[in-house]
């Protein structure tokens, strides 16, 4: 195919630049560019020539072709790495809606000289006679300073600079005369500062078993051929970290560099340093905690070939790796991959584009994959390895048991604590074994919520639970609006309604009075506010010094505790009613993840789920830990309801002050995509009021069009883009 127009974008510097303009390709040209090459072109009035990357090619001219400008040439000094980074960041303004220049914001590292930690050094120049001699004159003129800085030059060449000001306490003025007539020089060398300190054990040689193996010779085989995606479906503790870690010895080892995405650094560190055992000082991490200056340091080591391995969430996706290899997505199923922040990327998805670009691989894993991955999985998109047994020996998945929670109240149990629940902690603390108790916090952390229906109480003008706050008020986190705690449940007129004050903290009391001699942590955003203390809760429980661990999702992600032998799951199912399809798949995925912390070791694990709706799928699936069951359940009603991943799905959110305004805007979006129908577009939903209708008195209005095919989508969103949106109207975009 003949493709010959080029997408360029000029000058990334300058702010004002947010368009891509169209350049013919001269003959000579031809397949001789691809994306992310820096050309020259004229541009402007004065066709002065400026520096530009190629972004995309097109075949068609998009306006009159006598007036589109032709490349003068390639720059040969163009950074590739750059180039990828630029594409990466057009192709996320494209699918994602946002500028240009908010999206080469996130992919391009903040630009600034490597001034970071720089460090001087006084070095001697003269031989150590001369420096002898001198000495005496200093010593006869009873030149103290100089006696003391030469005393030291004897023994060492090089000295530090700030070692030479503050112990030796030589000033400036004092070595000034040494510096001027040459006998020793001030040099200065940039360090780049590791973000990890301290010396660490090597780790103990583990050889992979025979499932590790055969998974890591299958990904290694697909890195050597097509280098599709991979994803590796493995169940909790079946050894995934270590074949990581084996495959990125062996990219490493052809001189290839691979970024580890994880979830959330501090509720990760255990990976993390498992990591560091093995390669050592080769790996870095970047998160939020790194100041700007420490992040921009790990991005030169890593652009000077300095490492091999990136640790990071989201944001390590843009690490400069002049020759990157690999992509690796630990947890790929978890939402902390979904930015938040304009432009929306899903980091999975942007790992795959940048592997593309890079010709490097991703390799996704997880205990539950999410539904678009498994489906992509299962239709040969990408390549598909499993892992079923656990790694260490005579670790077994634990026995799990449902417990109906509306049975306890009948039986006049009000407690948040079921009686088998209970019975079990006992026996438990009785073999001196820990328990590890998990609350969700979507529905729990303050809220009020009634315990015959389940329902929460709501803020009127925002549409959303309402939270308990020490003074005992309820209030809207969103706006503000205060009222008291009410005696009957607004739904049901149920008298069972009750807060759970700050959620975990209610529950420690709870286990206090239950079983006084137990000693017990907890881990929420109230005990983890400050740097380090996630780490050290996490070590003195690992360490035995506590019995029982109460906590919220920060508690179940990764961590293992191998003298861990009960897990309760206090109320299983309120994720389920947060809203969104993908409320099965995340209570799934939790509920999994939480019962796979039980029996790590050799010890026999249990498990407990409280659930209102012990029945539902998503909680059956996950007390039999079997993901393929929950899948094709999931996936049937996906199908059913023209939901991602069968379809693809566009929605938009339409957000006003003013409510007329905001349904005028949402009607005329809809003739539009109405008269976009009929190019293959299946169903348009909307526009409806969200189900969070307003926040803080912004109405907000969601429209979703679906469809087998993603273009006609992306068609669709240029057109509503395109629309005037005032500016009272405020949109956002996203792509499923
Ligand atoms: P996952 O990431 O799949 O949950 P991990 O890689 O964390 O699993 O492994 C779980 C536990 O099993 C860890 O303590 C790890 O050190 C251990 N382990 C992994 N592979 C082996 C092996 N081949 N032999 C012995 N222990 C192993
Ligand atoms: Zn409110
Ligand atoms: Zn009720």
């Amino acid at each position: 195919m003949l493709r010959p127009y080029a997408d360029v974008i000029i000058d990334i510097t300058h702010t004002a630049v947010d368009r891509v303009f169209q350049y013919e390709i001269p003959e000579e040209l031809f397949g001789g560019l691809s994306p992310g090459m820096k050309v020259r072109v004229p541009f402007g009035q004065g066709n002065h020539l400026r520096d530009g990357y190629i972004i995309g090619f097109s075949e068609k001219p998009d306006y009159d072709p006598l007036k589109i400008k032709k490349i003068e040439g390639v720059c040969e000094d163009g950074v590739l790495i750059e180039g990828q980074l630029i594409c990466l960041a057009a192709w996320m303004r494209e699918r994602y809606g946002s500028t240009m220049i908010q999206a080469l914001k996130t992919v391009l590292p903040i630009k600034r000289k490597p001034k970071a930690a720089q460090k001087r050094y006084l070095v001697r120049n003269v031989g150590r006679e001369e420096c002898e001699e001198l000495l005496m004159v200093c010593r006869k003129k009873n030149q103290r300073a100089r006696v003391r800085l030469l005393e030291a030059f004897l023994t060492d060449e090089t000295l530090p600079y700030e070692m030479v000001v503050q112990k030796l306490r030589v000033s400036a003025a004092s070595m000034k005369p040494f510096l001027e007539q040459g006998i020793c020089r001030l040099e200065t060398k940039s360090c780049f500062r590791n973000p990890i300190q301290g010396n660490l054990r090597k780790g103990t040689e583990i050889s992979l078993n025979e499932e590790q193996r055969r998974v890591t010779a299958g990904i290694l085989s697909a890195w050597k051929g097509d280098r599709k995606p991979c994803l590796l479906h493995g169940i909790t503790g079946s050894g995934k970290t270590e074949v990581y870690m084996e495959v990125i010895r062996h990219v490493a080892a052809e001189g290839k560099q691979a970024i580890v995405l994880i979830p959330e650094i501090s509720l990760t560190w255990q990976t993390v340093m498992r990591f560091y055992r093995q390669f050592g000082d080769r790996v870095s991490i970047v998160h939020s905690r790194l100041s700007a200056g420490e992040k921009s340091d790990q991005m030169e080591r890593a652009r000077r070939g300095e490492l091999d391995i990136m640790i990071g969430p989201r944001s390590a996706l843009f690490t400069p790796f002049p020759n990157l290899g690999l992509i690796l997505i630990d947890e790929e199923h978890e939402a902390a991959y979904k930015s938040e922040t304009v432009p929306r990327y899903h980091a999975v998805e942007a790992a795959i584009y940048r592997c593309r670009l890079a010709g490097a691989m991703a390799v996704l894993g997880s205990a539950t994959p999410s539904a678009v991955s498994y489906y992509r999985a299962q239709n040969g998109e990408y390549h598909f390895f499993q892992m079923k047994t656990r790694a260490k020996e005579a670790s077994v998945l634990p026995s799990v048991e449902i417990v109906d929670l509306r049975e306890e109240l009948k039986a006049g149990n009000r407690r948040i604590f079921s009686r088998r629940l209970k019975e079990l902690m006992g026996e438990t603390l009785k073999r001196k074994e820990q328990i590890l108790l998990f609350l969700n916090k979507r529905g729990y952390a303050g809220f009020v919520s009634c315990r015959a229906c389940g329902k929460a109480v709501k803020c009127p003008h925002c549409d959303v639970s309402l939270k308990v706050h020490q003074d005992g008020k309820l209030k809207c986190h969103y706006c503000g609006y205060e009222t008291p705690i009410p005696r009957e449940c607004p739904s049901c007129g149920s008298g069972y309604i009750a807060g759970f004050g700050t959620g975990t903290q209610k529950v420690e009391v709870m286990v206090k009075a239950m079983f006084p001699e137990a000693s017990i942590l907890r881990m929420d955003m109230d005990t983890t506010s400050k740097k380090g203390s996630h780490e050290a809760i996490l070590s003195a429980f690992a360490d035995g010094k506590a019995d029982i661990l109460i906590g919220t999702q920060m508690i179940v992600k990764g961590h293992d505790f191998p003298r861990v032998t009960l897990v309760g799951i206090l109320a299983a199912d309120l994720s389920l009613y947060s809203g969104g399809y993908e409320a099965g798949e995340r209570t799934f995925s939790l509920l999994t993840q939480a019962a796979g912390r039980a029996g790590r070791d050799s010890l026999p694990g249990h498990v407990v789920i409280q659930s209102y709706s012990p029945d539902n799928y998503s909680v059956e699936a996950a007390a039999s830990q079997d993901y393929e069951g929950f899948y094709w359940h999931e996936i049937l009603y996906r199908k059913l309801l023209r939901y991602p991943p069968v379809y693809r799905m566009l929605s938009l959110l339409i957000t006003s002050r003013e409510e007329e305004e905001a349904a005028a805007m949402a009607d005329t979006v809809k003739r539009q995509a109405e008269a976009a129908d009929g190019e293959g577009i299946l169903e348009l939903v909307g526009p409806a009021r969200a189900s969070v209708a307003k926040i803080n008195d912004v109405y907000r209005y969601t429209f979703y069009a679906k469809c087998e095919e993603e273009e006609p989508l992306l068609e669709l969103k240029q057109r509503i883009e395109a629309l005037d949106w005032g500016k009272d109207v405020q949109h956002q975009f996203d792509m499923e």
